[in-house]
């Protein structure tokens, strides 16, 4: 019998009226395991109601009483990591250990979300004027929104609902229909955690559900990870409706590869940078930029690259799993066709890949190009495949050129053991996220996530301090306590004596 995934409308389980019925099937063999019922009109409207009703109560609930719920989360998540995993894996086909990764990238989060009272800090002055004093609150928005994507089906629905909820908002989650009960689980306990029910609800379903929330007069704010056209139209739409939004869209993100770099160092850490979780991270590294001679180096890479061998996600051997969907691998296909019909050099070969016994997976083996240059769609697009392009430049210079020319900017390295070229390249380079001898630098979770270009659109990123900005208004006051209680005289101006 299939798994019926339900909706989370103020603290009950449903699953749903909705005629549109969507299947939620393993990677591994496109076999269906789940099926949700896409949220209707009436059930979006309930779930923001009930966020709403939930955080009239919740905003007035003490701030350490709402770090205590996050440290208790951050615990029931560790108690239950290698079951989230499980489940994770399985719906997305990543390997195990990589399941284990998306999620403690998640509880990460919370730990953070459970130091919320001194994030919640305003500022204060004394004697602004004589006698007056001002000094600002944050305060809770309201209803907040969040719209995941299937790569990290824990860890963004983590980067979201924890820190608004701790900041004292009510959250409606719609988290992709490809992979669904990784963020039912998490939203399961969240509740056995000690959170009010209502306060975060979960809607299934794809455009027609965003598009009402996008458009509700009770939602404040809007969190979106996604592709680009996608993120583009949720911040058009979101700020059209007077929404505050926030929306991390794809990327293509290079390793620059300098010649006083450690070679093996450089071969080991491009790996799984490129292909691992088959390269749908949107900060795998999917462009190696080799500067100068380290251009010699591209046979071993291909040659590292090429070793790596896909499989099931409980196979301990398998280096990634399978891409989500038949559409992805068909995509990623065409893609890596493109590269062989522009000119690029295809060194490794994985579109004929399969694993045996599993043959209907929607499997790409590892591939490595070289020659590519900036005009070819390989480069161009994102692929969001197990594909890595080498690419060759003369000098640092040229390097940064190349990549600020890109209209990405969401993560970047590079390897070199110059302090100069590497302070050179962390001040000129137009990414948002900038590893030194680390080939996927995401930020933990005191700082923010902070893609650039078209890797985002808004101002306020992800988790840290942003994310409490975001997720806040702030109230400024100004005060007069007079000792006579008796303020003289009358004040034509504006300025304040
Ligand atoms: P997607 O854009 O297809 O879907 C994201 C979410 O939007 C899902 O919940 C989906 O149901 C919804 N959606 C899809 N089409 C919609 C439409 N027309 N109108 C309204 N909502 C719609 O993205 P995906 O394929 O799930 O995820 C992969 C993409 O996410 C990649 O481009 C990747 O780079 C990007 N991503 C970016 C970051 C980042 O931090 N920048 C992180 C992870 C993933």
């Amino acid at each position: 019998m299939t798994v019926q995934v339900h909706h989370l409308i103020g603290g009950e389980y449903v699953a749903g009226q909705g005629q549109h019925t969507i299947s939620v099937t393993n990677p591994a063999n496109n076999q269906p395991i789940a099926q949700l019922n896409a949220a209707t009109e009436a059930e979006v409207n309930q779930a923001v109601a009930a966020a709403k009703a939930a955080q009239q109560e919740w905003k007035e609930v003490a701030v350490s009483e709402r770090a205590r719920v996050m440290l208790r989360y951050q615990h029931l998540l560790k108690t239950h990591h290698d079951e989230l995993a499980t489940i994770l894996a399985k719906e997305t086909g990543k390997t195990f250990e990589d399941a284990k990764g998306d999620v403690w990238r998640g509880i990460e989060v919370v730990e953070q979300a459970a130091n919320i009272a001194s994030m919640m800090m305003g500022e204060t002055v004394e004697n602004v004027a004589r006698g007056i004093d001002s000094y600002s609150y944050i305060q809770p928005l309201g209803v907040c929104v969040g719209i995941t994507p299937f790569n990290f089906p824990a860890m963004i629905p983590l980067w979201m609902f924890p820190m608004a909820i701790a900041c004292g908002n009510g959250f409606v989650l719609k988290p992709s229909e490809q992979d669904p009960m990784t963020p039912m689980r998490l939203a399961e306990l969240f509740e056995e955690a000690g959170a009010p029910k209502g306060l975060l609800n979960v809607v299934h379903g794809t455009k027609d559900a965003v598009d009402q929330l996008l458009t509700h007069q009770d939602v404040k704010a809007i969190s979106f990870v996604g592709s680009v056209p996608v993120g583009q139209y949720i911040y058009k739409t979101g700020t059209e409706n007077m929404k505050r939004v926030q929306a991390f869209a794809g990327a293509k993100n290079h390793m620059v590869i300098m010649p006083d770099a450690d070679k093996q160092t450089v071969i080991n850490q491009l790996v799984g940078a490129s292909v691992g979780a088959a390269g749908q991270r949107c900060m795998a590294i999917s462009v190696a930029v080799f500067v100068g001679n380290t251009k010699e180096w591209i046979p071993e890479v291909a040659e590292a690259v090429a070793k790596v061998r896909p499989g099931l996600w409980d196979d301990p051997e398998a280096g990634y799993g399978p891409l989500i969907n038949p559409a992805a691998k068909a995509r990623v296909l065409e893609l890596i066709q493109s590269g062989k019909d522009e000119g690029a050099n295809c060194l490794v070969d994985g579109s004929d890949f399969t694993v045996t016994g599993h043959e209907s997976g929607n499997w790409v083996g590892p591939t490595v190009f070289s020659g590519v240059t900036p005009e070819m769609r390989i480069y161009q697009e994102e692929i969001f495949g197990p594909v890595l392009s080498c690419t060759e430049v003369d000098t640092l210079a040229d390097a940064i050129a190349l990549v600020n020319a890109n209209p990405f900017g969401n993560g970047t390295s590079i390897f070199t053991n110059s302090g100069a070229a590497a302070r050179k390249y962390q001040h000129e380079i137009e990414v948002g996220q900038v590893g030194i001898n680390i080939p996927i630098p995401v930020p933990l979770p005191f700082f923010s996530f902070t893609g650039w270009k078209n890797s985002f659109y808004g101002d306020l990123h992800a988790y840290g301090k942003q994310a409490v900005r975001f997720y806040t208004e702030t109230k400024t006051v100004t005060a007069r306590w007079p000792e006579s209680g008796i303020v003289e005289g009358q004040n034509l101006t504006i300025a304040l004596k």
